[in-house]
């Protein structure tokens, strides 16, 4: 089969690679629906990530199982599955306590940017649906693997509450699932950071209620001038640069939690600042498991629509077009069809 690997900064192909088999009783093969390019797919495309060896590239994946291996339970061929990128086992003491990311078996899920996937963790890591789901949802429930889930973990971990205002600073797709999550858990003033006409419009469709496209000092300048000078309630920080992290903080009000879901790459705090700005920090990589059954439910019931942020749609072939319609953002995610 063909399949997505990195070679170096901004190299990536579609070539031959080998079909993932059954290695350990507790996977699964899945035969992807379709697959997409994640946001953090791009630190290594554009080398801010080493890479030593070439990398089976992709971890957002929905599709049909395939294959189980002779331990799994809970899902059986022929059954559609979405899965988040974090595998886990749903069952250690983290995994109870809702946070599967940090899982005491923890994997990351590769090689998704291919037409089958291996998953490990099959019983912990995967939700079925009741019936294969009609052709036109499969962007919502791809989009439910990692960037909806992330979105909603920011604004779980931000907080929010209903009536709340929340500030989602970052326009790329997992700041557009934050403003989706911060509507559906009711918030009531969603202030979107973005400077894109495009993103823009689709954060209004989303629920937010204001757009300030201003950045840095001005940015929050306009958010204090937006809530009267206190500051916002909740802050999803979905970037994870030292720009972005500084900008959050700033535009939180004291009390205020701030979720940050962009993987932080040159962020460093003081101390004594967080201490006195008296600002709550919660943050990694998403427990998507945590919240899989109820977003795949909303999906199903066509309550909520996250597949509207694929706005690039490709061949598997023309993945490198995909990863480079990101890169200068031509495209807000881009799918890919296996
Ligand atoms: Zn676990």
């Amino acid at each position: 089969m063909k399949g997505a690997i990195l070679h170096g900064p901004r190299d990536v192909r579609c070539e031959e690679v080998p079909e993932p088999r059954i290695l350990k009783p507790t996977d699964a093969i899945v035969r992807l629906s379709a697959t997409c390019v994640c946001g953090s797919d791009l630190w290594p495309f554009r080398g801010l990530n080493e890479i030593s060896a070439p990398m089976a590239m992709g971890h957002e994946y929905c599709g049909v199982v395939e294959e189980i291996g002779s331990a799994v339970k809970t899902v059986r061929p022929g059954q559609f599955v979405v899965g988040s990128f974090c595998i886990s086992d749903n069952t250690c003491p983290h995994c109870r306590f809702g946070f599967q990311s940090s899982c005491e078996q923890r994997e990351f899920m590769t090689g998704a940017q291919a037409p089958l996937a291996r998953v490990p963790l099959a019983d912990g890591t995967l939700v079925a649906t009741p019936k294969i789901p009609a052709d036109d949802l499969i962007p919502s429930f791809l989009a439910a693997s990692d960037v909806l889930g992330t979105g909603w973990y920011a604004a779980d971990a931000a907080r929010v509450q209903p009536d709340s205002t929340v500030v989602v600073v970052g326009d790329g797709a997992v700041g557009l699932m934050g403003v989706l999550a911060a509507k559906q858990m009711r918030a009531g003033r969603i202030i979107a950071m973005s400077r894109h006409k495009t993103r823009q419009d689709l954060a209004l469709e989303y629920g937010a209620t204001d757009i300030v496209s201003e950045r840095g000092e001005a940015g929050v300048a306009r958010i204090k001038q937006l809530t009267n000078g206190v500051g916002a309630d909740s802050v999803l920080e979905c970037v994870g640069t030292k720009e972005s992290m500084t900008q959050a903080l700033q535009c939180a009000r004291p009390g205020a939690m701030i979720g940050f879901v962009g993987v932080p790459h040159g962020v460093e705090l003081d101390g004594a600042e967080l201490f006195y700005a008296q600002r709550g920090l919660m943050g990694g990589p998403a427990p998507v498991r945590r919240f899989l059954p109820h977003l795949m439910e909303l999906v199903a019931e066509r309550k909520i629509n996250p597949g509207k942020v694929f706005d690039l749609t490709l061949p598997l072939a023309d993945v490198a077009e995909g990863y480079r319609a990101m890169d200068v953002r031509r495209a807000i995610k881009t799918l890919l069809r296996v």
